[in-house]
């Protein structure tokens, strides 16, 4: 990792790479924390005397199980399945489970100690927690999901439950995978919990604009620091990466505000469309026919391109929104954006900017939000629908959308606010793992050394 750490917390990163071996992600994430922690431990040193840090960097429990399963022909697949219970100190271990080819125990433990933050950050009582598998549902039939997803809350249905642990989703996962989880939780419990998981379909305890949150969420956290900047988002042009559910909302909502979203991408490639994307056809080719970018430029027609292979931070732009996956965003990408006069990044992806890229946008003076604050839309809402589990309650999508709006304007001004209170006006990854380790820590301070 190239940047030195404070002399407070060196030793301790130290040790942690030591004892958590070839897990380049979490040491990734954990670095990031830790590079704006210095000043946090010098002015509260009982911090340190509690042992926080190295206590806050080790999950509580760490769950991995197989996952047997029997695809459409008959033959038996094992999968790896995990669940990284992290801290439980401000509430149940709350997270979603990404189902994706490259999930192992780093990827889950980084996701895992982002969210910790990020749900203290929405000033809800959720603890931190993620979990998934290395299951890849692309090209699977309904049936070979639906026994995949049975397989696996075979195992994790005891670890969960609404006081334990409530997972949602993530890559992969979304209202199909949490439907069939749910069915089996149920089934083998004999207990119609609704709050044991979120994301679930509106008409059997699901919350209104669950679904639209995070990308929802990632926009308003930018118009709120474009605001910070006398700027709107008012016939800006905004770029977004990927097309699942993060960047489809966020599309979406960049465009009710009245930008233009010019591009969305996948792995196999990006779209140009600046007279800004058709969401209601994209949302149909992805959501419905489980299409790709190709077939939603093909669709289109008229003057959009498709690129193969092609990447979205060339496309020029006033705004981007990484919504994809870690590491898309690269020091080169950055200069290029930079170059091209991008005023704001807001990451709807979780560690999407590489801290090459990260320290680019920075230092050129781009407004620059960390997943752990831009995207925490969706878990906030997440927490709003164990909310209305909990009352038997069911909100109206306006008087959700209200509370999330809500939700990611305090956290905007706490970011902002604790960025100022440690002398680095404007920092926003200072300002949110400031204010979310702070939270942590004094409720781990006060609950003892557990
Ligand atoms: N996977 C999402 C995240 O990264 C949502 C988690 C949740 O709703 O529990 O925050």
């Amino acid at each position: 990792m190239a940047a030195t750490l404070d002399p407070s917390v060196d030793p301790l990163y130290r040790d942690i790479l030591r004892r958590n071996p070839g897990q380049e992600e979490f040491h990734q994430a954990v670095h990031e924390v830790l590079d704006t922690l210095g000043p946090v431990l010098a002015r509260r040193p009982e911090f340190a005397e509690a042992g926080l840090v190295e206590r806050i960097a080790e999950p509580e429990r760490q769950l991995i199980f197989r996952v047997p399963w029997t695809d459409d022909v008959g033959r038996v697949h094992v999968a790896r399945g995990f669940r990284v219970e992290f801290n439980s100190a401000l509430g149940p271990y709350k997270g979603g489970l990404r189902f994706h080819p490259s999930v192992d125990l780093g990827i889950v433990k980084f996701l895992g100690f982002e969210q910790i933050f990020k749900n203290a950050l929405t000033g809800m009582a959720i603890g931190g927690g993620k979990g998934g598998s290395d299951f890849d549902p692309k090209g699977r039939s309904d049936a070979e999901v639906m026994r995949f997803c049975q397989s696996f809350m075979t195992e994790l249905y005891r670890h969960l439950g609404e006081h334990t642990d409530v997972p949602a989703g993530d890559i992969g996962v979304g209202g199909r995978e949490i439907g069939y989880l749910f069915g089996q939780y149920r089934r083998i419990t004999n207990r119609h919990e609704a709050g044991v998981l979120t994301g679930k379909g509106t008409g059997w305890g699901g919350s209104q604009a669950r679904t639209e949150a995070t990308g929802y969420g990632c926009v308003l956290f930018t118009k709120e620091m474009l605001r910070m900047r006398d700027r709107d988002l008012e016939g800006l042009r905004v770029a977004v990466s990927g097309s699942g559910n993060v960047a489809l909302y966020a599309a979406e909502k960049a465009q009710q505000l009245g930008a233009t979203v010019v591009t969305v991408s996948d792995s196999g490639g990006c779209v140009v469309d600046d007279k800004g994307i058709d969401t209601a056809l994209l949302k149909q080719v992805k959501e419905v026919e489980r299409g790709r970018v190709a077939d939603y430029a093909e669709r289109r027609g008229g003057e959009v391109r498709y690129v193969p292979g092609g990447r979205v931070w060339e496309v020029p732009c006033d705004v981007a929104l990484p919504c994809a996956t870690q590491n898309e965003l690269t020091a080169e990408d950055a200069r290029t954006l930079v170059a091209n006069g991008v005023l704001a990044v807001a990451e709807g992806a979780n560690m999407p900017t590489t801290p090459e890229g990260a320290a680019v946008l920075r230092e050129a003076g781009v407004a620059f939000a960390p997943g752990k604050a831009a995207n925490a839309g969706g878990v906030a809402t997440s927490a709003l629908e164990m909310q209305q589990n909990a009352s038997r309650d069911a909100w109206s999508f306006a008087r959700t959308e209200e509370r999330l709006t809500a939700v990611m304007r305090s956290i905007h001004d706490a970011c902002h606010e604790t960025a100022e209170r440690y002398g680095r006006p404007g920092d926003y990854v200072a300002g949110a793992n400031i204010a979310g380790f702070e939270r942590v820590a004094e409720a781990m301070l006060a609950q003892g050394v557990i």
